[in-house]
């Protein structure tokens, strides 16, 4: 069944469920509520200051409109309830009056002002409040689309398919745990008839959902065991003769990698590891060193980065190291027509060795000759299924995911549980700790001060606003209005430009390319910088706005900065969230700072879930729901090895799934 084929919904609300991102009957019925709104009568003596009241009650007075401008007016009248009377307002309701006769039962739902004893109402409702809560779903609206309409299409929906919607759970965990029916649980969550009930529904399909998410994840584990990789012979002064020409000495936990590494690669089992560092703890240098084992072992490698930008720089960084020794391409979105032709065609006959590019690797006319080793840099921003896609252009090529978001260890036995990891967590000697600094807005005196003194040494600042453009309904600070306060303030002297997510390629490119090699003194721009930028006479980053941020991305830009041996400063300028952002100034372990943004803002910011859409449940909140998370693991892998004879179907169903993507 289609969505346009359930009773009510017509073209028009069919593009306006797409504009919600509903494009099947299935994301309709899972459309969750984004929060419950539950009815139940106030007590009016024991009222906290401002809290929403609900109370019901009888028309006492006939309502008394007042128009209070165009678009504006208010409507006024007199509620009895059982035992008080109370004056009540609402705004712009006017076409509610002729309702609202002497007598009429109503549900006024607002905020309560002691002194005057009135209730600004947000809502009215015809009806009384039963004895028992009503428990209402509010979802996420988009206009023209009232929550009515959307939970009038759910439950038509849900009525219209039956039994049809299919049920991951095995039926002895469901009768293990006790869980009502999908239907049902789908059912109570659209329609709650009481907490409890819907408390057991919810844990109902948040298990499912994590269920089918830790199968996954335990069976590529289980793929990825199987003796289906290449089998190499790096020898250890393989490795060695390459770490010899180095421009500086490999730390220590650089060299345990490369080895862990090395014997990856020999193992005929399939590379499957995540390269975990710190920002600047050198993860670059690893991989390059990597592939170029690689190279010598008689394969081709590839180097995936989501920017055009950092594949230029390690583009760059490759040809400086190993010019002499492979041949090294890169193919972005903007490599001219020409030169694609010739690149791809040198791919497939294995002239090239290296290639570095952003998601152009994996367009379906690039083929390789023997592609051994992936690596991806800054592998939360891809999904899945872009990783599985460059997978499959080898035969069986190792991989290797390089990621500056640290993870909490716990969380990443679990979501990460199918590849191995590795962790760097000791920096470069030399390196200066780079001091963090909060000012408020009303100092920003002392930050043009403190720019001004950089400027003076000849170093290089970046400046980060949230926004690109100004925006009327919010007060946040823009790339553009920055550009003109930072021409007033040193344009006479210094060179200023700007680079933001929206530029072309091309033109980004060309900035950043004239800031690293010291065209520009102060580069504005958005968050597009965070990842991987390494220009080592940067020596302070300002970032407006600062609270607007999760601080494993406020430690991953402040990680943009004392990248060589120039001290280094970060100035985060904020008026709120200033304890949060304290927490900065206290620790340059980006692994404690995940933990902590894991605790404050749960998980969407820590896995940058919105560009990856790997982590993105539905119902789930890994963080909240941690206990079921584990349950949901353990289940799954005893499902995965001995499902008994009538769960086979299921557990192939399950496993089709994984393999679609
Ligand atoms: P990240 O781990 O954040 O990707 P990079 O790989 O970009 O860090 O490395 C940061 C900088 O440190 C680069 O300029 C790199 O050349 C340099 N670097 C890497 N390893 C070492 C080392 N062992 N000693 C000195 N500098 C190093
Ligand atoms: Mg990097």
């Amino acid at each position: 069944m289609e969505l346009k084929d359930v009773k009510g919904i017509g073209t028009k609300s069919l593009a306006l469920l797409n504009k919600l991102n509903i494009q099947t009957v299935l994301d309709l019925i899972t459309y969750y509520p984004v929060r419950y709104d539950i009815l139940t009568r106030s007590d009016f003596d024991h009222l906290d200051e401002d809290m929403k009241v609900i109370v019901d009650g009888k028309v006492e007075s006939i309502p008394l409109v007042i128009r209070i401008k165009t678009g504006l007016n208010k409507m006024n009248f007199r509620l009895a309830t059982s035992d008080r009377i109370f004056g009540v307002s609402i705004f712009n309701r006017a076409f509610l009056k002729q309702h609202l006769g002497i007598g009429t039962s109503v549900i006024v739902i607002g905020k309560y002002d002691k002194v005057k004893n009135v209730i600004t109402a947000s809502d009215i409702k015809l009806g009384e409040l039963s004895t028992t809560p009503k428990i209402e779903p509010v979802y996420h609206l988009t206009s023209g689309l009232t929550n009515k309409n959307i939970s009038t299409y759910i439950n038509m929906a849900m009525l219209q398919i039956g039994k049809n919607v299919v049920d991951y759970i095995p039926d002895y965990l469901t009768e293990k745990y006790n869980f009502p029916s999908k239907k049902m649980a789908l059912n109570i969550i659209h329609n709650p008839s009481s907490i409890e009930k819907l408390k057991e529904a919810k844990i109902r399909l948040k298990y499912e959902e994590l269920f089918e998410f830790m199968f996954k994840i335990n069976y590529l584990k289980k793929e990825n065991t199987k003796a289906n990789g290449i089998k190499r012979k790096i020898l250890k002064k393989d490795l060695e003769s390459i770490v010899k020409i180095l421009p500086f000495k490999l730390t220590n936990d650089q060299k345990n990698v490369l080895e862990e590494i090395r014997q990856d690669l020999n193992s005929e089992k399939r590379m499957n590891r995540l390269l975990q560092g710190d920002v600047g703890s050198g993860k670059t240098i690893v991989s390059i060193i990597a592939m170029y084992l690689n190279y010598l072992s008689g394969y081709q490698s590839a180097l995936m980065v989501p920017t055009e930008i950092l594949a230029n720089q390690h583009f760059q960084n490759i040809t400086n190291l190993l010019k002499d020794l492979v041949k090294v391409e890169l193919l972005t979105g903007s490599t001219p027509k020409k030169e694609k032709t010739r690149i791809y065609e040198e791919l497939q006959n294995g002239e090239i060795g290296i290639i570095v590019g952003t998601h152009a690797l994996i367009q379906s006319d690039v083929c390789y000759k023997n592609l051994g080793l992936v690596v991806t840099d800054e592998q939360h921003r891809f999904g899945v299924n872009q990783r599985e896609n460059l997978k499959n252009k080898g035969l069986s090529p190792d991989v290797l995911y390089m990621s500056a978001t640290p993870i909490p260890r716990t969380y990443a036995l679990t979501i990460y549980g199918d590849m191995d990891v590795s962790v760097i967590k000791e920096l470069p000697k030399g390196r200066q700790e780079v001091e963090t600094i909060l000012k408020k807005t009303s100092e920003i005196k002392d930050v043009l001060e403190l720019m001004y003194k950089e400027l003076k040494a000849n170093h290089q600042i970046y400046v980060i606003a949230p926004l690109i453009e100004d925006n009327d309904s919010n007060n946040l600070t823009s790339v553009n209005e920055l550009k003109n306060k930072m021409n007033d303030a040193f344009g006479k002297k210094y060179k200023i430009d700007i680079v933001h997510g929206k530029m072309a390629s091309a033109s980004k490119d060309e900035i950043m390319t004239r800031f690293s090699q010291g065209e520009i003194d102060i580069l504005i721009s958005t968050t597009v910088i965070e990842v991987g930028i390494d220009v080592k006479n940067a020596s302070q980053i300002v970032i407006f706005d600062a609270n607007r941020f999760g601080l494993s991305t406020l430690h991953q830009l402040r990680g943009r900065v004392g990248r060589g041996t120039i001290k280094s400063s970060c100035i985060l300028i904020s008026d709120q969230d200033t304890k949060r952002l304290e927490i900065l100034k206290t620790t340059t372990d980006g692994f404690k700072l995940s933990e902590e943004d894991f605790k404050l803002r749960g998980s969407g910011d820590l896995f940058g879930t919105k560009q990856s859409g790997d982590m993105t449940f539905k119902i789930a909140n890994i963080r909240e729901d941690y206990k079921i998370l584990l349950q949901a693991n353990k289940d799954s892998l005893e499902f995965l090895n001995k499902a008994s004879l009538n769960n086979l179907k299921l557990r192939d169903l399950l496993i089709n799934k994984v393999k679609q993507g």
